[in-house]
């Protein structure tokens, strides 16, 4: 495979550079209330700012209709955030294609930056409809990727366009790409991988993927019932998914023939309702009560996961353990998270959108080696799938 174009070999100077970031932030009132992502775009605007580009950003903000302007989805509040974290004025062009976004890059000087209305208020652009790349692309004369988290949507912005210009991958999309991509080629052993999450039809692929390189497999969430029923127990009113008991039942069979170590709840916080302030149970797994629903792993699960994750080299996470955004199931999220973030020596990767929430929420980002800013692209990139936003950055 070829390699990815970095946007260190650009020759920006004088230059209109195009760049997708993932500027998806949310907003209240007019302002950013958490400014993540735009921060994570920094290094790449910076490196460009700093060559004497003609910088023109674009991003999707929320899911708008798709047929113009909508108060709630434009990307100002954004724009002005990221003049205050450059400290220095940041246009902005009410339009994304139209004459003011052509007036406000043909005003732009060398190192002067421009945020571009919301793409996804133009309905061509999650089409990636050919006149849309061509009214992107002759904004700029050459193009830049940061949007690790949109690089699994082949759309305008991150795949069409980048066909019609010299395309670069941004600091962001290298880190995300090398990472993730990695991880899965040379894990240093033993590699544990922890799933949980809602779903098993949700997170199939990432299991079977991860089936062929960890070392331990650890299940919790939702899914985990899915398992619990093909091993033969009860799981009460717990999420499960009848129709996938069989390939959960085939991957435990896998994970025996493999030689990977599989490891399942022996005990479960039960409720008798989805709720804050159910009535609740810990029981070991294979007394369920029929009326009761497991909404967490037990302490005695979060013991032993918890001890495997010490012992290992190299940790990949996605999906909480239990219904973490409630505090009396957050136990087994949090004992992992503090598990994964007490092993210095290994390289631990945070992947999904909610397991990064529950590592935020609990304050443990910053012992974490990688969190990876984007959800859906991250799993289809560990699933082992061709995102098509990296896919257009390699070389010919
Ligand atoms: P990620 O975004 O990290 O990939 P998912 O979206 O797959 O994770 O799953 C996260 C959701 O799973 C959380 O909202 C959490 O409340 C839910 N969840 C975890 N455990 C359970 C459970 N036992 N029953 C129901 N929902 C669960
Ligand atoms: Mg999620």
């Amino acid at each position: 495979m070829s390699k990815i174009n970095s946007v260190d070999e650009l020759e920006a100077r004088g230059r209109r550079v195009l760049v997708r970031v993932d500027f998806n932030v949310p907003v209240k009132d007019g302002v950013v209330t958490d400014d993540t992502r735009i921060r994570a775009a920094l290094p790449t605007i910076e490196r460009l700012v700093g060559e004497g580009a003609r910088v023109i950003l674009m991003s999707h903000l929320g899911r708008p209709k798709g047929e113009g302007f909508e108060e709630a989805y434009t990307l100002a509040p954004a724009a002005a955030r990221l003049g205050e974290l450059l400290g220095r004025p940041v246009a902005f062009a009410s339009d994304t294609v139209g004459a003011d976004a052509q007036a406000k890059v043909a005003a732009l000087a060398d190192g002067d930056v421009v945020v571009l209305e919301n793409l996804r208020f133009d309905k061509r652009e999650k089409k990636n409809d050919p006149a849309l790349c061509a009214e992107l692309a002759a904004l700029a004369d050459a193009y830049v990727n940061d949007a690790f988290g949109t690089a699994h949507r082949a759309h305008a912005s991150t795949a069409g366009v980048a066909a019609l210009l010299p395309a670069y991958a941004g600091y962001l999309m290298q880190r995300e790409v090398a990472t993730l991509t990695g991880m899965l080629d040379e894990p240093k052993r033993p590699f544990v991988a922890i799933l949980g999450g809602s779903k098993v039809s949700d997170k199939i692929k990432v299991i079977d993927a991860l089936m062929d390189k960890a070392d331990t497999l650890i299940i919790g969430g939702g899914m985990c019932f899915t398992f619990l029923l093909a091993q033969g127990l009860a799981v009460g009113t717990s999420l499960k998914e009848d129709d996938w008991v069989e390939r959960a039942g085939a991957m435990i069979a896998k994970a025996e023939e493999r030689g990977v170590k599989l490891l399942l709840p022996v005990d479960v916080v039960c409720a008798d309702a989805f709720a804050e302030d159910a009535n609740t149970k810990t029981v070991s797994a294979d007394e369920i009560p029929a009326d009761m629903m497991g909404l967490d792993i037990g302490p005695k699960t979060a013991a032993l996961y918890a001890e495997a994750i010490a012992g290992a080299a190299s940790v990949f996470w996605n999906g909480p353990m239990g219904v973490f955004e409630m505090k009396a199931f957050e136990a087994g999220t949090k004992a992992v998270a503090e598990a994964v973030a007490a092993n210095e020596a290994a390289d631990t990767i945070i992947g999904g959108g909610d397991s990064v929430a529950a590592v935020n929420k609990f304050d443990l980002a910053e012992k974490m080696t990688f969190i990876s800013t984007g959800g859906g692209a991250s799993m289809e990139l560990v699933q082992g799938e061709k995102l098509p936003g990296v896919e257009a950055l390699r070389a010919e």
